[in-house]
């Protein structure tokens, strides 16, 4: 029996694994304690690492679709096939006739990372989406028009603050997302126990809700009133303390501007939050010495994401928390794209071009995911032909699936680098599916850029693959090759992480990380403002334009503020433990027990659409309606049904055996295209509006 140490790449939290193994064989896999970030923590989905291993659905081999049925050919055929049917369209319909959709498996892949520019370069297409559109654009634009730099995304101090407000986050069920924070409870508790509070406002009490001292409902989407309304208190009371952030922002008095236009007794009614609970959360939160703000997932996908992390990030600098010990701080990682960029110049943008159809903006060389189906349904010039995905399943997890699945089926050519058969790449006409998991060597270069501690580690692949598989940046060197004619492999992935690492002050190689397998500790995060801004002036911009501007659509709302008559609910997300947006469901040990694809809804609701827990109901929105069975909860606030994304497993095609016996349904058939944050273009799944109906009894 041997032991082999690496971190989980499934999710955000990046914990470190002790897997104990005979030969191809896995005997255990536990939390790694001797893993300086994670110190032992894992969840259930980590044991799946070996079902997906294992699984007989993964493909091992590069497959072609003839009609509705699927032949397994070689690699070279398969590459070959794709590049000159790229080619073939290019030629036809002009560069822009090829589109690439990036998954969020591919921010936990270095090799993919590194090599995905070398496809872009080959193709030269400008339609180019990913993931980022569907939850955490909104956390990258702040960041880039705030702080100069897509990814100075400021981190929640948890192990030191003594104040913790989250909106919209779930970290006790996700460990942290754009916070990579493994045994959230644990940290919460250690929190809690020297005497630190936990606030949530949420429009469900989640779990996370559950375990803090405080708890607010607030209606979906309302998020950006409250946090201005907290700013005005702020200013109202001159509890503003910004210290030595003084020196470093711009602006103050624009921002105070704003705030005077938003008390809390304007936006009670918007949020569902009483203004005196207002009053006093906003003066607790600048009176504590070490607090922060965060917000995640129902705070960015939402029609207000842009404005929603502009705020939090304000409300942190006002009250002098921003890079400083227990608030908001910035990491200094092993693996620096931020300082690697002072020589390359990739710090983002924004706006720079529009989208053909609805004219929506690029944030670094993407447009939002929910416009893809519109340039692919849409004749014309600069129409889409041609799709490549990558370890994404865009059917499930984008606005209006079912729209995205008509857009995939007219296309003249797809190609898939997937390891599945599933909702998203049945549409393919080839797939190649990379080696993965297990199989795979994990450096975290992304993630270590939002740690809670500064962290690092390199883990080698536990197995060989064997010799007729392909890594996903040999795929992606081979076929970018093919289409261009140019030799894009130069290195390998880990020599260019070596190139990578020499940016930073730690003096690492992949070969002296080799030597610490449970990960190396670079210690709590440290200010760095304001050296590592990367805005022009070297100053924190606290009233960028486009948010100042923004805030218009707020008040307009605010004003307007009715419910809907047709649809009067307001959908929220959820997820679980065991569930990593779609790609967990075809392990028989995470979709075990009883089902948790249900809507919740409140009690009172429940009783006056005279629904029963357990009943099956019909969710309606303007794109779609889906059938589902209700809890009925004091959970949720009143008004609000909750769905999990994720589920939808019983489409036609796809080859998930253990997934389609527990099907579920997928929400985003009734989330919207049309409804989003119109400043980003990040797709808006909190507060679609629904309405609830009774299934007719047929029996
Ligand atoms: S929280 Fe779970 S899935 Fe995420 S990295 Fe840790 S063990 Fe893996």
């Amino acid at each position: 029996m041997h032991v082999h140490y690496r971190s989980c790449n499934i999710c955000e939290a990046t914990c470190g694994l002790e897997i104990k193994y005979d030969g191809n064989r896995i005997i255990s896999i536990r939390g790694d304690k001797q893993d300086p970030l994670s110190r032992g923590h894992i969840c259930p989905k980590a044991v799946a690492l070996v079902d997906i291993y294992n699984d007989p659905d993964r493909l091992r081999r590069p497959v072609k679709r003839i009609k509705n049925s699927w032949k397994e050919i070689s690699w070279d055929e398969a590459i070959n096939e794709a590049a000159e049917k790229i080619k073939t369209i290019q030629k036809k319909y002009g560069k822009n006739s090829i589109a690439t959709y990036l998954g969020n498996p591919v921010a936990h892949n270095f090799g993919t990372m590194l090599f995905i520019p070398f496809l872009h370069k080959a193709l030269g297409t400008k339609q180019r989406y990913s993931a980022t559109s569907i939850d955490q654009l909104p956390h990258n634009l702040a960041a880039y028009l705030m702080f100069g730099h897509y990814l100075l995304l400021p981190v929640p101090d948890i192990d030191r603050t003594n104040f913790m407000i989250i909106l919209g986050g779930n970290p006790a069920v996700s460990n942290g997302s754009i916070m990579t924070a493994p045994g959230f409870v644990s940290r919460i508790k250690e929190l809690l126990k020297r005497g630190g509070k936990l606030a949530v406002i949420d429009p469900r009490k989640s779990e996370t809700a559950k375990l803090g001292s405080k708890h607010l409902f607030i209606r979906p989407g309302t998020d950006a009133a409250l946090l201005l309304s907290m700013l005005n208190v702020i200013f109202k009371e001159n509890l503003e303390k910004p210290g030595r952030l003084t020196e470093i922002a711009r602006d103050f008095e624009t921002v105070r501007e704003i705030a005077d236009d938003f008390p809390p007794e304007k936006v009670a009614e918007f949020t569902g939050i009483e203004a005196e609970e207002i009053k006093s959360l906003a003066r607790e939160f600048a009176l504590s010495d070490r607090a922060v703000i965060y917000g995640r997932f129902g705070a960015s996908t939402q029609q207000f994401g842009g404005i929603t992390q502009w705020l939090i990030n304000l409300l942190n600098i006002v009250t002098g928390n921003l890079d400083r010990e227990g608030g908001a701080m910035f990491t200094l990682p092993a693996a620096d794209l931020i300082a690697m960029s002072r020589m390359t110049g990739s710090k983002g943008g924004f706006a720079r071009r529009h989208s053909r159809v609805r004219k929506l903006p690029e944030f670094a060389g993407e447009f939002p995911v929910a416009t893809l189906a519109d340039e692919i349904l849409t004749p014309g010039e600069g129409q889409i032909k041609g799709l490549i995905t990558i370890a994404g399943n865009p059917v499930l997890s984008a606005p209006n699936g079912k729209k995205l699945e008509k857009a995939l089926e007219s296309l003249e050519f797809m190609l898939a680098i997937d390891i599945y058969i599933n909702e998203t790449t049945r549409f393919a006409d080839i797939i190649l599916p990379p080696a993965t998991g297990l199989e795979t060597p994990v450096f975290e270069i992304l993630f270590y850029h939002l740690s809670v501690r500064n962290f690092v580690k390199y883990s080698p692949p536990l197995f060989q693959k064997n010799e007729w598989q392909q890594y996903d940046w040999e795929i992606l060197a081979d076929l970018s090759a093919r289409i261009s004619g140019q030799d894009f492999s130069p290195q390998k992935p880990e020599q260019m992480i070596d190139f990578i690492l020499q940016f930073s002050p730690y003096n690492l190689t992949i070969e002296k990380l080799k030597q610490n397998p449970h990960g190396k500790d670079l210690g709590q995060l440290k200010p760095v403002l304001p050296h590592r801004l990367m805005t022009e002036d070297r100053l924190i911009h606290l009233a960028p334009r486009e948010f100042v501007s923004d805030v218009k659509r707020l008040k307009n709302a605010i004003e307007n503020n009715k419910r809907d008559p047709h649809f009067p609910f307001l959908l929220i997300g959820r997820r679980d433990i065991r569930s990593s947006n779609s790609w967990m469901h075809n392990s028989q040990r995470m979709v075990k027990g009883r089902n948790r694809c249900k809507a919740l809804i409140n009690i009172n609701d429940a009783k006056n659409l005279e629904i029963e827990n357990g009943e099956t109901v019909k969710i309606i929105s303007r794109t779609g309606e889906i059938e589902i069975e209700v809890e009925v909860t004091e959970d949720v606030m009143e008004g609000v049904i909750s769905i999990p994304h994720g589920w939808g497993h019983s489409r036609e095609g796809v080859k998930l055996r253990v997934a389609k016996k527990h099907p579920g349904v997928s929400v985003n058939d009734i989330t919207d295209d049309e409804f989003i944050d119109k400043l980003t273009g990040n797709a808006a799944f909190s507060g679609v509006k629904v309405r609830v109906e009774k299934v007719a009894n047929t029996g």
